[in-house]
Order: structure tokens, then sequence, then C-alpha cells
């Protein structure tokens, strides 16, 4: 070993990313509204943010907050198979299973962990697990730590996951797993629901989906499009248009046992504290009366998507609140999201190794409460970036 820093892999690494234009730094923002935001003294309006419906800032949640943590105190104490499970998170399993038709549903700590350890606690070293390429993060680092094969079939190419469950069936893996999510969250493009569920029938496949941003915006009163048992694993969280933080799983009696025994992302940590509880019940008694506020928000997308095309952006496949404007060249969708800025709009630049090489894009994220204008404002900022980028 050469007698360098031994720190000095940072600098190199740190040094390639610059390079790359591809370093990061985080941006401290004071929430102001539902979505505004400062930053540096400077007012913005934030088309960046998960709060699909502004239930971070919503009274009902605060305040049950507040009473919980009047009830049962800051901290949860232990883990939930130790002293962790207080009567409020039993209740709220049992309502968060009657809102997803579930048999049975379970409180993680965050969508991440979740998937980190639930995937590994359904494979073993003989296990095939076939996952969507576009599956966030969480799900990829998931497949990685349960240690079996797995290939990432195309993004919702039903006919590759097909050839792929063939070619596999006569090899003698223990299971297969199929994993996608409903939406996803850098295209904001929906699964072929009923194709993953016919071919996991198919095929005696295990199916997970991923209803992270489906949870509260899509499907019936709101409760993602995967209700019922149409997968045998549901996974979302609270983090996004729940307002709150936390994530579920929502299964059979049968998994769940399973789960509470096996996955270690649940064992092995202290239960949720009663404020954040709280918040996720304030949010499941809110989010099955919010059709109109799913309306306007699904509303307010659809007119961006068309103006936009108009403009001959391109938003992908997109049909939900998530809108991706594809700009392809990393350093021209960077310049993009610095112009939004400087006119005091929030939209992130989203660069590989987030989304493949090539498909640079803004996403812009919606929100029930951006007023119209807001949206108008949006438009007319693309419009002239249209222009500027025509005439140079
Ligand atoms: C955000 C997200 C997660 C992570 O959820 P957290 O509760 O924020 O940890 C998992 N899966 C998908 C698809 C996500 O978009």
């Amino acid at each position: 070993m050469t007698q360098n820093n031994k720190l000095d892999f940072i600098d190199q690494i740190i040094n390639e990313r610059k390079s790359n234009n591809r370093y990061r730094t985080l941006k401290t923002t004071t929430p102001v509204s539902e979505v505004e935001v400062m930053i540096s003294g400077k007012s913005m309006i934030n088309f960046s943010s998960n709060d699909y419906l502004g239930l971070s800032k919503h009274p009902l949640l605060k305040q049950r907050s507040k009473d919980w943590i009047e009830q049962y105190g800051n901290g949860s104490t232990g883990s939930r198979l130790i002293c962790g499970t207080f009567d409020c998170i039993d209740r709220l399993e049992k309502k968060l299973a009657r809102l997803k038709l579930t048999e049975s549903s379970l409180i993680l700590n965050t969508g991440f962990q979740t998937n980190i350890s639930i995937i590994p606690a359904l494979a073993d070293n003989n296990t095939l697990i076939l996952s969507d390429e576009l599956n966030h993060n969480s799900i990829i680092q998931g497949c990685i730590l349960a240690r079996c094969d797995k290939v990432a079939y195309r993004h919702n190419d039903i006919e590759h996951l097909k050839e792929l469950l063939l070619n596999n069936q006569q090899k003698d893996y223990s299971r297969i797993i199929i994993i996608s999510e409903t939406v996803f969250s850098m295209d904001g493009d929906r699964c072929d629901l009923q194709a993953l569920q016919q071919l996991s029938n198919q095929f005696n496949a295990i199916l997970i989906l991923d209803e992270a941003h489906a949870t509260g915006v899509l499907g019936e009163k709101g409760m993602g499009l995967a209700c019922k048992g149409s997968a045998d694993i549901i996974i979302g969280t609270f983090g996004k248009a729940c307002g709150s933080f936390g994530a579920y799983v929502a299964c059979s009696a049968k998994i769940r046992n399973y789960l509470i025994n096996y996955c270690t992302g649940f064992v092995f940590t202290t239960a949720l504290p009663p404020a954040v509880l709280g918040a996720i019940d304030g949010a499941l008694d809110l989010i099955p009366q919010l059709h109109v506020e799913r309306q306007e928000l699904h509303k307010k997308a659809e007119f961006l998507r068309q103006s936009l095309s108009k403009l001959g952006f391109d938003t992908g496949n997109s049909s939900t609140q998530i809108v991706p404007v594809i700009l392809g060249d990393e350093v021209a969708t960077i310049k993009a999201a610095q112009m939004l800025e400087a006119s005091g709009i929030l939209a992130t630049a989203i660069r590989p190794p987030t989304v493949p090489l090539g498909q640079s894009r803004i996403r812009i994220a919606l929100s029930s409460s951006h007023s119209w204008d807001q949206v108008k404002k949006l438009i007319i900022l693309f419009e002239e970036l249209r222009h500027e980028n025509s005439t140079a």
C-alpha cells in the first residue's frame, strides 16, 4: 500500500464527480406555505416537493401529532417486538388495512428501509428477482442485499418480462419475485398492473408493488392503484402525499407474520414515534375525502402536459402528478433549472445516474395546493426557455 493520506480516495472521487458536473450539495430551505419555500432570503414556488396534497402543513395532521405526543410521549421506547407496539400503532395498522382492502398491514420506518430489508427477507440464495429497470434505488439496493440472481427487465416491457419468466421457468429456482413501482418516480408513468398480476399468477411468481407516488393521489379513495390484494406485497410511504413520514406494507396476515419475524428493517429498529404516527393517522382520515383536491391535481397535471407538448417539449409517458420535461443533455438541463430558479421556481434537474444517459430532465412535481396562476407561470417560463434555445 502506498503511503498517501488514507482519505485521499475521497478527493479523487469527488473531483471526478465535479468534473462530470455531477457533484451535489445540500440546499437549505425554509418552508413558507404548502408550495413556497425561502432559499437564501428569496421566495420560490416549489415544484419539486412530494407533498402532492399539501398535507405536510395540514392542521388536522398537526393536531393529531400533538394529541398523540400528549397521550403517548415523545418516543416509542423500543422496537416493535420488544415494547414499541403501542395500541395506537396497532389501531393504525388495522385502519390502513381496511383502506387498502388487504387482510393486514405493517408499519415500518421508511420506504427505503422497507425495500432494502423486505426483499432480502423474501428471497433466499436460490431466488430469481425480476425488477423493472427504472425501479427506485431502494429496490435496487434491496435486490443487491438479497444476494441472489436478479435481472432488470426493460421499463414497463411486459413482453421482456414474460420472456425472462419463460426462459427461467424450468431452472430450479426456489421462487421468482417480480418487483415494480405502480407510479414511477422519475417519469410519472404507471406500470401495467393487470399484466403484472396476470404474469405473476401464470408463473407462480411473488409480486411486489411499490406505491410510493400513488398513495394518497390515485385509486379508490386515493389509497393507491394496488388495493384489494392485487399483489402479494404492496409497499408505500407516508413521506410523500401523506405529508408525514414512515412506510407501510399491505399484505396477508401470513406475510405480515413472516415479516415480523424475518424482516430485519422491521425487527432491529426503534418503532416510529407517536408524533409521526399521529400525523399518519390524520392523513388516513383525510385522504379518502380529498376527491376534489385529487381532481384538481390531475387536471393541473393534464394542463401542464398539454401546454408543454404544444411547446414541443417531451413529457414522456407521464399520466400522473409527476411530469418530466425531458431535455436530454445534462448541461442544458442544469441551465434550464438555473433559469427557472432565477425566476423564482424550484424544479429539480434530474441527471444520470438517477436517469439513463441522454435522458436528463426537469422533474416537475405538482401539488393540489399549486394555484393555476403558479402553473401558468411555470408554462410561460418554459416557453421563454424554448425561444432562448431556438434563437441560440
Ligand atoms: C421515495 C421512495 C421510496 C423511499 O421512501 P421513504 O419513505 O422516503 O424512505 C421508496 N420507493 C419509491 C418508489 C420511492 O419513490
